[in-house]
């Protein structure tokens, strides 16, 4: 269902006046994690005052140890319902477990499927029985098949709203946090007729290489790109890093501008 042979023209996704895959980038910024209401809202304002066209925030959180921070939970989702309501963005948040996942369909207006869950094939079974668009990232070993196979349980259960996402792999390379594969979005875009969006920010795990590699993703061809933006790096709860403040990511935006058509 997910290839090109079978439906040769592009897939565009509409998402309460947002699209995915049409003629304008797609821009899904914000904090990995919700952490209050003021941060998520003031996030949400500054990002679409830039010219994001949807906002992420994580409440379920998928920690490498079990003593990190977990994420907001459904606390959270009710913060991004805020930020929303403030700033008429479609929200982006990732779902873990089947059993949220009623609430996240009456909630969200983009369920993300983390890498970590990529193969998570009951979920993704689960997920395909809704009609709710879904932002499936790529696992962090999982080749382009792989990625592809995952698609197809999502759509093979009758929900065809699949955004591909590649956010990098696991290579030997340990200076950046993974390797960001964008001939990966060349080879989805010929295999397939959905649209890719390109997550440099996990990729690099580093906040400096951003923009460019932003550029990069918008050079081979991206549909869109997910950008961790966070009012306070230093002190975010989850991947300060990699993240950008408000600031930057408006100049980003303007450099953006000139390769790509933002709304
Ligand atoms: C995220 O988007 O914050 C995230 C956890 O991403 P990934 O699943 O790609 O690691
Ligand atoms: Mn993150």
């Amino acid at each position: 269902k997910a290839n090109r042979m079978f439906h040769p023209e592009n897939t565009v996704i509409s998402i309460e006046g947002a699209e995915v895959g049409g003629e304008r980038l797609a821009v899904i910024a914000g904090p990995c994690s919700v952490e209050s209401e003021a941060q998520i809202v003031g996030i949400a304002r500054q990002v679409k005052e830039s010219g994001a066209t949807l906002l992420r925030g994580g409440a379920f959180k998928p920690r490498t140890s079990p003593y990190s921070f977990q994420g907001m939970r459904e606390e959270g989702l009710e913060l991004l319902k805020i930020a929303r309501q403030e700033t008429g963005l479609p929200i982006v948040s990732e779902l873990m477990s089947i059993q949220m996942l009623e609430q996240f369909v009456e909630t969200v207006d983009v369920i993300q499927i983390g890498a970590r869950n990529m193969q998570n094939f009951d979920l993704l079974k689960e997920v395909g029985k809704t009609s709710k668009p879904v932002l499936l990232k790529r696992g962090l070993s999982a080749t382009i098949e792989e990625l592809l196979m995952s698609a197809e349980y999502i759509m093979a259960e009758g929900n065809e709203n699949v955004i591909l996402c590649e956010r990098g792999i696991r290579t030997f390379e340990t200076y950046t946090r993974n390797t960001l594969d964008l001939s990966a979005v060349l080879a989805l875009k010929r295999l397939s007729h959905l649209p890719v969006v390109v997550d440099p920010s996990h990729a690099a795990g580093m906040w400096w290489m951003v923009e460019a590699l932003s550029k990069a993703a918008i050079a081979v061809g991206a549909d869109g790109v997910m950008i961790e933006v966070h009012n306070d790096p230093t002190n975010a709860k989850c991947d300060g890093a990699q993240s950008i403040k408000p600031e930057r990511f408006a100049v980003l935006m303007q450099s953006l501008r000139e390769l790509a058509r933002i709304e």
